[in-house]
Parts: structure tokens; C-alpha cells; sequence
């Protein structure tokens, strides 16, 4: 991987997070934001997503907030019937490849992990992309225009992205949001990158750079961060959004099983929800990327 969690730290200790807010401000602005600005997408990649997404989806929508989905095409089938409500109620659906790359053990909490797209060959992540490509056109009944790396944390290298742009190309792919929050550091909170535009996933507040994950933050034994870390997190985002009103990019993602019988995650919502766009199509439309 490109940049670390030990070099992300080191930019996050050098830099304080203020100043990183203000430089990612700064890159929001470039990309042609004029206020803060929140997405939520959802990553379905287990049956548990399924069996309780339709409830968290209402429950979003009623606060004000519409999720996008990047649901792996074999899980999108299993579950057809649930995401076609979704996608009725006017969700967006991008490409997340087509095979299964994640398992929720018996325990509930811990999930076993594979496809990572660095570990695999680039004929097999090509076929993943493809496939996945053609499930969910069948699946919409139009083609996607965007697309998300399964576990794209460990897939950011230069060359690993650029031979996954090259295979999004082919299918006229607009969008990927694939890459972790320090590329909008060195970039903008959009960028163009290889004819397509790269939407990198958003941080925390007090660790911009950290990217807010809902499994690290509320299950994981090895995380230096706790569940009422996320939740205080957010809620200083949402705060400092409706206090300075400063152009942000918040690109927020999490997954429906790991948030859907936790109270604090929907109240927190709340105070995101005046900042949300519902698609990313909807936030190329706002931007200049060029
Ligand atoms: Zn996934």
C-alpha cells in the first residue's frame, strides 16, 4: 500500500488536524464545492446486509438522507428482492465486483475476508470488475457509471489503480470511489485520473486522515479507536459543518449490518442530513473535476 496507516499517521502528527481540515477545505473548494457536503454509501457484502438493509434504508430516508449501494453482484442476486425496493425508492447503485469477498462468521461480529484485489491476479480483478458490470446492468436495467474496490485499502498504488481505471474505461465508467482520504490530500477532494473521476473516501474530524470505518470503530479487538469514537466524531463533523459552513468533502461509508440496531448511529445522522447529496452522480453534477 502506498501510504501506510503508520505514514498517514506520521502527515496526521505533523500536520494538526486542524490544518488538515483546513488543507482538505481547501481541496473541496478546488474541486468546486462552495459548502460542506456528505455522501453515505453503504457496502452490503453479506447476507446480514440483506436481512436488514430495507429497514435501515426507510429509517435514512425519514431523516433526510438517501445511501448508495456498492453491493457485490453474487450478494445483490441472493438478496434481489430487498434491493430491487431499494433501488424503486431511487437509490444509487455502483459496481462493488461481482464476487463474494466477505463472510460474517457464526459469533456475528467477525467476518473473514478475500478477493483483495492485490492479492488476486489482474485477469481475475478484471473478471470481478466485469462481472460485476453485467450483473448489476441486468440487475438496474442500465449500464452503472460507478464503481467501488472491494477492501480498496490495501489496491492504492499507482499502477494498481491505474490498471483498474483502464478496466472501468472500457465500460465507460464516470466515477470511482476507491481510494483512501490522504489522496484527496495530495489531490482534491474530487480528482481526474485516467479520463475518470476519483471520489476518495472521508475521515474523521480530530484524524481526518482515519478513514471512519464502521466495522474498525465498533468491532474490531485490535482498533485503537471505540464505537463512541465514531459516533463523537461525526457529531463534531456535523457541528463544525453547521458552525463554519466551510467547503468539505465528507464521503462517508459503512455497512447496513454493522450499524442498523445502534440508536447513536441514526441520531448522529441527523445532524449530517442538511449537508446530504443522495448520489454521486448528484455531486458530479455540482463539481467542476477537470
Ligand atoms: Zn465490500
Amino acid at each position: 500500500m502506498l501510504f501506510s496507516q503508520n505514514h498517514i499517521n506520521r502527515i496526521q502528527d505533523k500536520f494538526l488536524p486542524g490544518l488538515l481540515r483546513s488543507r482538505l477545505s481547501r481541496a473541496a473548494k478546488k474541486s468546486g464545492l462552495d459548502k460542506p457536503t456528505f455522501l453515505l454509501s453503504f457496502d452490503c457484502d453479506t447476507y446480514k446486509d440483506a436481512r436488514v438493509v430495507g429497514d435501515v434504508h426507510r429509517k435514512l430516508m425519514d431523516i433526510g438522507i438517501t445511501p448508495i449501494y456498492a453491493v457485490p453482484g453474487e450478494v445483490l442476486l441472493e438478496g434481489a428482492e430487498v434491493y430491487e425496493g431499494v433501488a424503486e425508492s431511487g437509490a444509487e447503485f455502483i459496481n462493488h465486483g461481482h464476487y463474494k469477498h466477505s463472510r460474517l462468521l457464526d459469533d456475528g461480529e467477525t467476518y473473514e475476508s478475500w478477493n483483495f484485489y492485490d492479492q488476486i491476479s489482474r485477469d481475475e480483478m478484471e473478471e470481478d470488475v466485469l462481472r460485476g458490470h453485467e450483473t448489476l446492468t441486468k440487475f438496474l436495467g442500465k449500464e452503472p457509471k460507478g464503481f467501488r474496490s472491494p477492501h480498496f485499502g490495501s489496491f492504492q498504488k499507482e499502477e494498481e489503480l491505474a490498471d483498474l481505471y483502464r478496466v472501468l474505461n472500457t465500460k465507460n465508467y464516470e466515477f470511482s470511489t476507491s481510494t483512501v482520504p490522504v489522496k484527496a490530500l495530495h489531490n482534491r477532494a474530487l480528482y481526474q485520473a485516467s479520463g475518470l473521476t476519483e471520489i476518495p473516501v472521508g475521515g474523521g474530524y480530530d484524524f481526518p486522515l482515519t478513514i471512519l470505518d464502521s466495522y474498525s470503530f465498533r468491532y474490531s479487538k485490535t482498533f485503537k479507536y471505540g464505537p463512541p469514537d465514531y459516533i463523537h466524531q461525526i457529531k463534531r463533523l456535523g457541528d463544525w459543518f453547521l458552525s463554519e459552513k466551510k467547503p468539505y468533502l465528507l464521503n462517508l461509508y459503512a455497512d447496513p449490518s454493522q450499524v442498523y440496531d445502534w440508536p447513536e448511529f441514526f441520531d448522529v445522522m441527523k445532524r449530517l442530513a442538511p449537508f446530504n447529496v443522495p448520489s454521486y452522480e448528484a455531486l458530479l453534477e455540482l463539481v467542476d473535476v477537470k
